[in-house]
Order: C-alpha cells, then structure tokens, then sequence
C-alpha cells in the first residue's frame, strides 16, 4: 500500500522530494532532538494523485486518521475537542521553496464549542475569539475563495464601532462579535455554514493546500524560477503553538549569518506577544533579535545554541522561524537560506575556512548567474534614499535617467532616460533600445520588457505594481509621490528597486580587481571571495575558455579577464566604416579589375587589423573567422535608392551612378537576407575574397613571427552545409597560405550553425581541422525562426504558455538543438578521434549552456569578454558537479 503520511520521526532532510523542504526539514530537527511541535507530513505523492484524478486516493483518509489519532495521542488532546482541543496549522511545502505562492490555514480545529474549551484551557477569551476569527478568514478565502476585502471590511466596521484604530485595542466581547459577522459572510458567500466538524476542516484544509499548488501565482512563480509544474506540493500538519499568549509569548524568524552581506553572527527579527504572520505582515515593528536576551535570557540562549547546532548540521546559514509559548521554545521552520549573490560567495569562502565543506562544495554553492550580477556597476546604498515602490528585478544593472512614458520620445530624446510603461509591446523596442532602463507596472520575469531587456543588456524592473501610471495625465503616483516626465528616477535590475533622483552609481569592485588587478590578491572580502572560487574553478575545470573578440582592446581586456585564446574574431565588422565603400565597391564589380583593385586596396588593412589582434594574443589561439554578413549590410538601401532615382526622373534629372547601383541592389535584393547570401555562399560567390582575408591572416602570421612573436591563428569558415563548400574553400586557402613565407602552421576549420552540417559532421570532419557550433544561428534555423525579430514578437507569449521557459537564444535548447550538437560531436571525432570541438553562439557565456557543453564533450566555451569570469566559475561548477 501506498504511504501517503509520514510522522516527523519517520522522515530526514535528504526525502525533500516527498515531504517537500519544510516537511524534510521539520523532520531532520525532530532527528536532531531539537523541540518542534509533533505532526506528521502527507506527501507530495498523494498532492500529485489529487490533482492528477481530481480526488484524494483512497488509503489517504485512513493513513491520516491513524496518525491523528498518533497525534492526539501524543499531545493527550482531541483535533476540536469542546473540553481541551488539538488546534492544528496546515501549510504548503514543495521541493523547492516558494514563499508565498501557495496556502497555509492556522488553528484548524476551532469550532464554535472548541473555542470554549480554548478560553477554558488557555484562560484568555479574546485570544481565543480572535484565533478563532483568523481561521474563519483564513479558511473562508483559502478553501472557498471568499475575498479578504469582506473579512477586512467587518473588522475595520468592528474598530469604527468600538472607536479604534488597531486590532489590538478590541476586546474580548468585540472579537465574539467579529466572529460572528465573519460566520455570517462565510454563509453568504459558500451558500452553506462554516464546517463545525474538526475533521472535515482537517480534510478540506489539506484539500485547498493541494489545489493551491496551481494557482495562478504559483504557476507563474514556477514559470519564471524554472521549478517543473508537477512535482506537487507536500502538506505539513503541526499542532499549534502560540506566540501570541501574552508577555512570555512571541514569535520571530533568525538567520545564522546576515544573507544580505555574508557577515558571520545571528541576525533576525523578534516580536512579542504576537503570531508568526504579524511579522511577516509588518502589521507590527519588530524587534533585533538580540533584543531577546534581555527579555528572556533562557530562550536566547537555547536559540543560539540552536542555531549553532543547524548551522553546523547544513554546513550553510541556515533561516528558522520560531514561537515562544508561555515561556517555552519552540521550532516551526528551518531550512538552508537564501542570501544575496554577494553574501553567496562569502559565506562559500568563510565555510571553507571554517573547516565545513571543501572548495568543490563551495564551488556549487554559487552560480556563474550570482557572479554576474556582481559585475554590474551598483547603487551606492549608502547614499540612496528609501526606495518608492519594489518591482520584479528582470535584467540587472544600475540605471539612472529621466522619465519618459512614451517609447518615441525615448528614441528621440538626447539625455539618459527610463522609459516607464504599463507594460511593452514590439512597437516600442526603438524606445528600449534607446532608454538607460525599462520600467513597468506589470509583468514579471517572462513579460516583454523582461525578454527584449535582458536580450538587449539593459538594465529592468518590471511589474512595480506600487507605480499608478497615468500615460494621458503623463505622470506616475507612487505612495503619495506625483512624478512627471523628465523627473530623474533610478532603477536597480538587481534588486527590482524603484528610486526617486540620481542614486551614485559605484562599479563593481569585483570586474575592477578582475580587469585591473587579476593576479593580485584582493583586500575586499567579496571579492577576494570572487577570487579565490575562481581560481579554484580555474583548477577544476576541463573546458577552455575563450573570448569573441574582434579588436585588439577587446583582445586585451579578454586576456585579462582570463580567456585562453580567442574563439570568434568576427572580420564582418572591419568592412564597416570608411572602408564600406570599398565593398560596396568589390560587391558591385563587373570586371576582374575592378574587383582586384577593391580586393587589394583592402588587404594591408586586414593585414594590420590581424597582426594587432594576434600581438594582444600573443602565445593563444585566435580563431578567425571569414567574412559572414548578411548581404544588404554592405549596400546601400535598396528604399533610399529607389526614392533618389524616382525623385531625380521626376525633376527631369539624370540618376547616373545612382541608377546603376539600383540595378545591381535590386539584383541582389534578398528576402530573408539572414537565410540568403552570407557566409561561405558569398565567399564562393566573389572571388578572391576569401582568399585576401587568407592571405591577410598568413602575412600578418609571417609579420609577427618576424617580429619575434608567437601568433597562433587558425582560419574559420561560416555558414557551411556540404563539405563540398568546406572542401573548395580549403583548397583556396592552402594554395595561398602556401605562397606566404614564414607564415606559422594555419589550421583550417569550419563552423557547425547550419543542421546540414551537424547532421553531415562526419563527412565534414574529413575536411575540417576543428569545429565550432554557432548556436545561434544553429537555433535559428533549428527551430526556423529569425533571431532578428522573434525575441520582440513573439517569445514572451511562448514564455507565457510555457512552450520555453527561456528563450533559447539565451539558453541553448538541450533536447532539440542540443541534439544536433551531440549529433555532431560524436560523428566529428568518429572521423577524426582527436578533433578540437569549441562553441562560439552567444550561449557560450550562458551558465546554463555552459554545463550543458562540458557534458556534451566540448573543448571549450568562447563568449563575450565581460562574461568570461562567468564561464570559467560554470565551467568550474561542471566538473565539480559531475565529480559528485
Ligand atoms: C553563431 O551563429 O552562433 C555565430 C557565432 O555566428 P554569428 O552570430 O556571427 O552569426
Ligand atoms: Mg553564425
């Protein structure tokens, strides 16, 4: 049979999938002797068979009544009873932790004859009415769906009538009243009277725990944490303590070290004479929790040494929430906490000092995610006011600007602005390209400024559900604050913070010791933190990492930033400038003269551009990368033509040049230039092309060598399909690098970003020397959608219906794409055993993508310079993970 209930005894903290991590956990304090409250857990499988067959499994009733009769048996009291009763809580408890998505009923068990034994038990008749009046409330919205605002409205009528301003000033008598109204509702609203059988309170409070597994906010929490949808929620039945029994009562929630900045001590909040939800309400002002010594020196202590106790069972800072009743403690919750990116890697160095876990446990303790946040310029929060409103933080980064609520007059405007919407829609990505920030009202992680910000780099706040924006009155209200356009506002992605004014933007100390300082020991603790997990991944990894970089600053910096080569030098780039015309020029050539002059004419140009590169990369790898642009980037606009010509006939004129260069752009016109003649394509189409780029690399190779340097160039062909391309480019290649003195061996390798050729890899490792997966144009055509204009279109309603939980231009899509990378790995090195395998797409610095790379058998991730320090940690955390 089935077991669907587990008592606290019977369960410890690694059953976390079961008894979700609350469950775990109360379970693993009660193995420890640590003094929780007796309950039992029912598990997330019988959560997933409710909501997978609409009712509870049929053991379910029977297992639950056998351990509430354990139960009852335990604390000598009867679930309802008139004379003494079992009052118990009923909380949510998933795998993984979702604080507030879903429900938690207090006091179940309180009927209108058990609240008499209360009074009778506890000597307290307003705790008791007032206990009673909260599960009413709390049942009534959780298991019916009545809405707070009814319940919320009699109270406050209750304070009118009485002349009072806080629940706290109501009597005993006021509370009975309350109850009362409150029954009245829960009739009116159900159509039937509020459940006076504990047991079916007991049922249908489990019931409503289950189902809230899929309501709304926590399906979009799930969504935007990446958590699966159907792992289910386990439920926690406790029976009840009370913080709220007077003076030598209370309730609190303590960390063992401070999670925002890693420092090392107990840190946390107290409240007297109150419930576990007062604090989290912030209905009342709490007290620091060393406060508590001086109120009872007893309990301070035995919670210190509590906590100790945890801290040093999880070898992590542990969170707990806690309840004092008439002088006894008591432990509702624990479980490892979270904690900022900073105090991440703080607290993974201060465990390794302090002898509780190795490097490698540190090293998955922190992710190349929390290191990235920590390499964007920050607010100085010292000098910050307090913040307006909080919103989701969607894309990090500090940004300060001027208000503007329309996405026009942000492209138009010359100052820094934050563009302020309700929310955004594809019309207003020239608005996003051009603000500091993006920040809107709704949404969450997944909404549109979320995607097209984090795409962009660009720093958002999305859904400050606080901001009332006015867009016809052109001002925004925000707690009694009128702000209009152009007010200065500041904006932190990492935090979701909203500020009023210019808050002082600092750099992160963290890049700075990364770029100025990398083989220096650091003095700050969080970066000498950074610094010393780095190293540590540095040691652990097995993957390489290299740097897209296409110009010699770029080099530079990489270097410094700990890349082991170059992995793309793009060379579309060096075509763009005054050099344009000079394409333009060998584009449109209708002699081999005028083509040669063009090609020559751009030659020593190439050729300094490379030795620069390869003199920043002295000694490492530098893949160059062929020519691959989209065409109409070298031409000039195929509209702006037509307009001049038809104007010129119009006025009598004659067009002259113009008409030529219409006939060749219209010619050469593509539809879908990303899909038309780019790549090797046009490297076979204009001849000679290639082959100076060659020759530019060999002669710059030659010129270094001569120089006493150690270039290390390798040449890369784009975009190809067949090895027939592959083949007929190589052999061009080889003849001029042939005819260049005293160039260095050059080896010649392709590209893997068409699925032809992940799925022909075998017979195109025949011709290739290496290869490298552009994963972004491998998504593109993979899934047949344009990386240009899908990510505004259409992605954040494909976020929304959950057909991605991310974009997979920002995380490579592992069951499709990564299939054709697998694909090709295997079937290159079947062909060709010691093939060196890189990727270069953007998805090299992802640190999801990164795992998945290792995993796959790569040799190395190559990504943008800034997010080379995160690409070392992941590719770190890879082996270390895979170690375990
Ligand atoms: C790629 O397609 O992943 C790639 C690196 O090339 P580009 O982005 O230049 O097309
Ligand atoms: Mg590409």
């Amino acid at each position: 049979m089935p077991k669907y209930v587990y008592t606290f005894a019977e369960g410890d903290k690694h059953m976390r999938d079961l008894l979700g991590g609350k469950g775990a956990n109360l379970c693993e304090m009660v193995r420890m002797g640590l003094p929780v409250p007796p309950g039992f857990v029912v598990t997330t499988d019988a959560c997933r068979a409710y909501l997978s067959t609409g009712h509870e499994p049929a053991e379910l009733a029977e297992q639950l009544g056998v351990h509430l009769r354990e139960l009852e048996a335990r604390t000598g009291r009867s679930l309802g009873d008139p004379a003494d009763p079992l009052l118990v809580s009923v909380r949510s408890g998933a795998r993984f932790s979702m604080p507030g998505m879903m429900e938690t009923i207090l006091n179940v068990g309180l009927t209108d004859a058990s609240v008499v034994g209360l009074v009778r038990h506890t000597g307290d008749e307003r705790f008791a009415f007032d206990s009673y009046r909260r599960l009413i409330h709390m049942f009534g919205k959780t298991v019916y769906g009545v809405a707070d605002e009814h319940f919320e409205q009699a109270l406050e009528e209750g304070k009118q009538a009485k002349g009072v301003t806080s629940d706290q000033d109501l009597s005993a008598d006021d509370l009975r009243t309350v109850v009362e109204r409150y029954k009245k509702i829960f009739a009116d609203h159900t159509g039937r009277d509020f459940p006076q059988a504990p047991h079916e309170q007991l049922q249908l409070a489990i019931r409503s725990v289950f189902d809230s597994w899929n309501s709304d906010r926590a399906v979009v929490y799930r969504r935007q944490e990446r958590i699966p949808a159907d792992l289910g929620t386990a439920v926690t039945v406790m029976s009840m303590v009370f913080g709220n029994l007077g003076a030598d009562s209370g309730t609190g929630v303590a960390f063992t070290r401070n999670p925002a900045t890693g420092g090392r001590g107990l840190y946390g909040d107290y409240l007297p004479n109150a419930q576990g939800e007062d604090v989290v309400a912030g209905i009342r002002n709490t007290m620091p929790l060393s406060q508590l010594a001086q109120l009872d020196r007893g309990n301070f202590i035995e919670l210190v040494s509590i906590m100790e106790r945890l801290e040093h069972h999880y070898r992590d800072l542990c969170d707990i929430e806690f309840t004092i009743e008439r002088g006894k403690l008591w432990m509702l919750q624990t479980r490892v906490g979270k904690r900022t990116a900073a105090a991440a890697f703080i607290i993974a160095s201060q465990l390794i000092d302090e002898g509780a876990i190795d490097p490698d446990e540190a090293l998955r303790r922190v992710t190349g995610a929390q290191l990235m946040q920590l390499m964007f310029p920050t607010f100085d929060l010292e000098r910050a006011p307090a913040p307006l409103a909080t919103g989701v933080p969607a894309s990090p980064g500090a940004a300060v600007g001027h208000v503007v609520f329309d996405a026009h007059r942000a492209a138009a405007a010359n100052t820094p602005t934050i563009l302020v919407r309700l929310e955004t829609n594809p019309d207003d990505l020239p608005g996003i390209i051009a603000a500091q920030g993006i920040l809107t009202s709704r949404g969450g992680k997944t909404s549109h400024a979320a995607v097209v910000a984090r795409g962009l780099g660009k720093t958002c706040v999305c859904g400050a559900e606080a901001l009332d924006i006015d867009l016809h009155a052109g001002q925004l209200v925000v707690g009694g604050t009128v702000i209009r356009e152009g007010d200065l506002i500041s904006i932190d992605g990492g935090t979701g913070k909203v500020y009023l004014g210019e808050v002082p933007v600092r750099p992160s100390p963290v890049l700075r010791h990364l770029t100025e300082h990398p083989t220096e020991a650091a003095t700050d603790p969080l970066t000498a933190a950074v610094d010393r997990l780095l190293r540590h991944a540095d040691y652990r990894r097995r993957l390489r990492v290299f740097a897209n970089a296409d110009t010699p600053a770029d080099a530079a910096r990489a270097r410094r930033l700990g890349a082991a080569g170059i992995g793309l030098c793009r060379t579309e780039h060096m075509f763009l400038g005054p050099r344009r015309a000079l394409v333009e020029r060998l584009i449109l050539a209708e002699t081999d003269r005028e083509r040669q002059n063009a090609l020559d004419a751009l030659l020593p140009l190439q050729r300094d551009d490379f030795e620069r590169i390869l003199a920043e990369m002295d000694g490492l790898p530098v893949v160059i990368r062929l020519i691959d642009p989209p065409l109409h980037e070298f031409l000039p606009s195929l509209h702006e033509l037509t307009a001049k010509v038809a104007t010129a006939r119009a006025e009598g004129r004659d067009p002259g040049h113009e008409a030529v260069l219409l006939d060749a752009v219209s010619r050469m016109h593509e539809q879908n230039p990303m899909l038309g003649l780019r790549g090797v394509r046009l490297g076979l189409v204009i001849p000679g092309l290639f082959a100076m780029q060659v020759r530019a690399v060999a002669e710059a190779a030659a010129a270094r060598v001569a120089a006493g340097g150690d270039p290390r160039p390798e040449v890369m062909v784009p975009l190809v399909g067949a090895v027939q391309e592959l083949e007929a480019v190589r052999a061009e290649a080889q003849r001029v690098l042939a005819e260049v003195e005293n160039a260095p061996h050059i080896p010649i390798g392709t590209m893997i970003e068409v699925p032809r050729a992940a799925l022909t890899a075998g017979e195109i490792a025949e011709a290739a020397d290496f290869f490298s997966f552009g994963t972004n144009d491998l998504t593109q055509m993979g899934w047949g959608f344009s990386r240009d204009d899908v990510e505004a279109a259409f992605f954040p309603r494909y976020l929304d219906l959950g057909i991605f939980g991310v974009s997979p231009f920002e995380t490579i899509d592992k069951i499709g794409i990564g299939r054709l990378i697998r694909i090709a790995v295997a079937e290159g090195r079947t062909a060709r055993p010691h093939l060196t395998i890189g990727v270069c797409g953007e998805h090299g610095g992802d640190p999801d993508s990164v795992r998945f790379f290792d995993q796959a058998g790569l040799d190395y991730v190559s990504c943008s310079p800034f997010r080379i320090p995160v690409a070392r940690l992941e590719a770190g955390r890879a082996a270390a993970i895979t170690k375990q």
